[in-house]
């Protein structure tokens, strides 16, 4: 299937749309409503659009997969273990009545502290 994948590909980036065979052959279903306009939104990717045209991991509407949600959850995860090693030293040193065995990354920001938020996020 990796052909057919491949030739789609160059397919959309040559700006030819999404068409609905195409959209019925990825989902089972046809498109309904704006389905379509959204495949081939020009916008695809920019704020406000993420989940706007067509996934090239799965070949398949964005709107349908979780690949660019599952992205950005890995990316706020990196970021929140930043946060949390960054930060830690400084914490301790200002909190240095905490046991630093129940000091931990904010569930929100990962900015360190004992509780399961810290004090910016409650
Ligand atoms: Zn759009
Ligand atoms: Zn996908
Ligand atoms: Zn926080």
């Amino acid at each position: 299937m990796k052909a057919i994948s491949k030739n789609q590909l160059k397919v959309a980036k040559d700006g030819v749309r999404i068409t609905r065979q195409m959209f019925q052959r990825s989902t089972g279903n046809l498109p309904q409503q704006d389905d379509l306009e959204r495949c081939n939104c020009p916008k695809a990717g920019q704020s406000g659009h993420d989940s706007c045209g067509w996934c090239e991991v799965h070949n398949g509407p964005m709107f349908t997969c979780l690949c660019s949600l599952r992205k950005r959850e890995l990316e706020s995860a990196q970021l929140q273990k930043d946060t949390y090693q960054k930060e830690l030293p400084g914490y301790l040193a200002q909190h240095p009545d905490e046991d630093p065995e129940i000091v931990g990354p904010c569930s929100h920001c990962g900015y360190p502290t004992s509780g399961l938020s810290c004090d910016n996020c409650k």
